[in-house]
């Protein structure tokens, strides 16, 4: 993927928020939004998996004009007008200076969850993602994701099953969060792929924290060596494309699985390699 300074912003358009609904209980420290905006362009067209950019006006340091961060679009629908609404998954997010041990408010994500419906934001893209979803319906999708990682996924299952009519080969979430409540999109309140479990090739697996309190790592690896028969199976079988996004620690926790899994270390790096080198691994990673 291009670096965010080779990303073309040339064509900036604008976009209001129609809703902005924080999807985490109040009682978690994270604040991850369901923000939807409508683009105030007729002329936009992106593929599943894209993200959009979010250019928050300045003056920021170093004289830059804008601060640009992605965002991937989980969802998307045309309304009146030929206008698009995308729906995007945003993380509220914090970093604590090295030195300092100062906290920081991340810009664009703090600005973003902070917009009221009616506000207008300058936004550019669509850039194409890190994912693209195979053309042949038999191959077998394997995803795996933390936290906003899930945002792409949302918008392959949706355009999978109800934009394509179906899947054939097996299509298996492997989806992680600190606690239950924080499964987003699949939670008590709202879960958006309730409407696929009855499609017999989906399956979603759930990954919580053993341990929220302590910050203990959320147990995505334990949740895929339940599995691993299948897994192992799954990647394997040259049909099969891996996707994995979210936090970088998604990428960490998958591979302790693998190599479990594999038998050793080694023994996975060599199929990971594979699955590269066939242009049937992607991963989005942040
Ligand atoms: C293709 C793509 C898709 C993405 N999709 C999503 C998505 O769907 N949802 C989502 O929430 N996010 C997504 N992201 C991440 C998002 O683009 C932003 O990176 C994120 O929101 C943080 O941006 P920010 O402007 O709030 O933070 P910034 O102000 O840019 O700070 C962000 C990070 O920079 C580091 N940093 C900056 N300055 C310092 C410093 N002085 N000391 C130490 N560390 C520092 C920290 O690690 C901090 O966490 C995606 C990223 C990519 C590349």
């Amino acid at each position: 993927m291009a670096s965010l300074a080779e990303l073309d912003i040339s064509k900036p358009f604008v976009a209001t928020v129609i809703s902005n609904d924080r999807i985490t209980p109040e009682a978690s420290d994270e604040d991850i939004r369901n923000i939807v905006i409508e683009l105030d362009t007729e002329d936009f067209s992106y593929h599943v998996g894209d993200s959009i950019g979010l250019l928050v006006p300045g003056p920021h340091e170093f004289g830059n004009e804008y601060h640009l961060r992605l965002y991937t679009i989980a969802g998307g629908e045309k309304v009146s007008g030929n206008r698009t609404r995308l729906t995007l998954c945003v993380k509220r997010c914090f970093y604590i200076d090295d030195y300092s041990g100062e906290k920081y408010e991340g810009k664009a994500s703090n600005y973003f969850c902070d917009r009221a419906p009616g506000d207008k934001l300058t936004m550019a893209g669509p850039y194409k993602g890190a994912f693209t979803i195979p053309d042949d319906e038999n191959t077998n999708l394997l995803m795996v994701g933390l936290g906003t990682g899930i945002a792409p996924f949302r918008a392959f299952v949706r355009h999978i099953y109800d934009v394509r009519g179906g899947w054939k080969g097996k299509v298996r979430l492997f989806f992680g969060a600190k606690t239950g409540l924080e499964m987003l999109y699949m939670n008590d309140k709202r879960d958006d792929f309730a409407n696929y479990y009855d499609e017999n090739t989906f399956k979603a697996f759930e990954a919580v924290s053993p341990r929220p309190a302590v910050d203990a790592p959320v147990a995505l690896d334990q949740a895929i060596e339940q599995n691993s028969q299948e897994v192992w199976d799954m990647v394997r079988d040259p049909d099969t494309y891996v996707f994995v996004a979210g936090h970088e620690k998604v990428g960490e926790l998958l591979d302790q699985a693998m190599a479990k899994i594999a038998g050793s270390e080694e023994k996975w790096q060599r199929r990971k390699a594979e699955l590269k080198a066939g242009e049937r691994w992607m991963e989005l990673m942040y």
